[in-house]
């Protein structure tokens, strides 16, 4: 099978011929359909995060946001069935019994490793997976839609879900990229009234027909001290990396509004205390999603109230694609499709 494999942290990755994998007893063998390219595989590819350089296996397939048929399965595999078209996720698998576990937060635990990173992922035209973390795709989706939610899209909807995001409530979307113009749509599905906050005036036009009720520039203060002056948001989630992003996001809180951290800044975040005690903010984290919460995010999708802005691009300029993720050149979200 045509893979393309992490040799060198911040190299190219190179297109190597493998022989297909042979699924173990828990496992199903997928025939990928397609795979979308996250920031984090990019962190990944580039080694410039300690905590997953330390747990990247040697030469691996990249890739979490996968969609494809099942071809094979393993012999403790009963629940799906060869031709069931599946998601496999950033994670691979949970121990089911740890603490975390045991209170819902499968997507906490330490152990079951992580997909494209601690075992091989979806640039290839086959992977396996845990059967357990394979999840079903609605049929009303398409696999190119549907793979950028198992990891952007869940990832917006627990954040927005951890904020307690209530109908009538003004949400506060910052950074319309990849994550963002999910986040939107997810928070308008959830029915608050969206703001849209960007730098790029193609990006606001886009929150806009989203379904954000207004769309503010980041960089006009006068805007955003307005926007606080009209009572605050109730809940702000940050999907930029930008400093400057969360600084206003804060600002832009009302009382006892929550601030949902979700880009990741390489410098530690700086948050006056007074902000905090002053208005009796929260600030919150989110790290990707359980599974039902995919399945959620799904089923939103299925309904209609969501659809990811994908671009299809062959495996074969999988560098080509990373290179403009770096150079932030990318909008929306990139698929990558082995079969061509
Ligand atoms: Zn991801
Ligand atoms: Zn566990």
């Amino acid at each position: 099978m045509k893979a393309a494999v992490l040799s060198e942290f911040g190299q190219a990755l190179t297109l190597e011929e493998l022989p297909v994998p042979e699924p173990r007893d828990d496992e199903v063998l997928i025939e990928v359909e397609v795979c979308g390219v996250c920031h984090s595989d990019l962190h990944i590819v580039d080694g410039d995060l300690p905590r997953f350089k330390v747990a990247t296996k040697p030469h691996l397939i990249p890739g979490h946001e996968v969609v494809g048929r099942v071809v094979q399965r393993g012999a403790a595999v009963s629940h799906l069935e060869v031709g069931d078209r599946v998601g496999v996720p950033w994670r691979h698998g949970n121990c089911g019994t740890c603490e975390l576990c045991r209170e819902g937060y499968e997507n906490l635990c330490q152990q079951g490793g992580v997909t494209g990173m601690t075992v091989d992922g979806g640039y290839a035209q086959f992977m396996r997976a845990r059967a357990s973390h394979a999840l079903r795709i609605p049929d009303a989706l398409r696999s190119d839609e549907a793979a950028p939610l198992l990891c952007a899209g869940v990832t917006s909807y627990r954040a927005l879900k951890k904020a307690g995001v209530a109908p009538g409530q003004r949400v506060a979307v910052f950074g319309i990229g990849g994550l963002g113009h999910l986040a939107v749509q997810i928070a308008c599905a959830m029915g608050a009234e969206v703001i849209g906050v960007d730098v790029s005036a193609d990006k606001l036009a886009f929150a806009r027909e989203l379904g954000a009720v207004d769309a503010i520039d980041a960089t006009d203060l006068e805007a955003l001290k307005a926007l606080r002056k009209r009572g605050g948001v109730h809940v702000a989630i940050v999907t930029s990396a930008s400093h400057a992003a969360f600084d206003a996001a804060l600002q832009c809180l009302r009382p006892t509004g929550t601030l949902g951290v979700v880009g990741l800044p390489a410098e530690p975040l700086r948050i006056p205390a007074i902000s905090l005690v002053a208005s009796e903010a929260r600030i919150i984290g989110s790290a990707v999603g359980t599974r039902d919460d995919i399945r959620a995010v799904l089923e939103m999708a299925a309904l209609g109230q969501l659809r990811c802005r994908v671009e299809i691009r062959p495996l074969s300029q999988v560098n080509a694609v990373l290179d403009e993720m770096r150079r932030g050149a990318i909008h929306a979200r990139v698929v990558l499709d082995p079969r061509t």
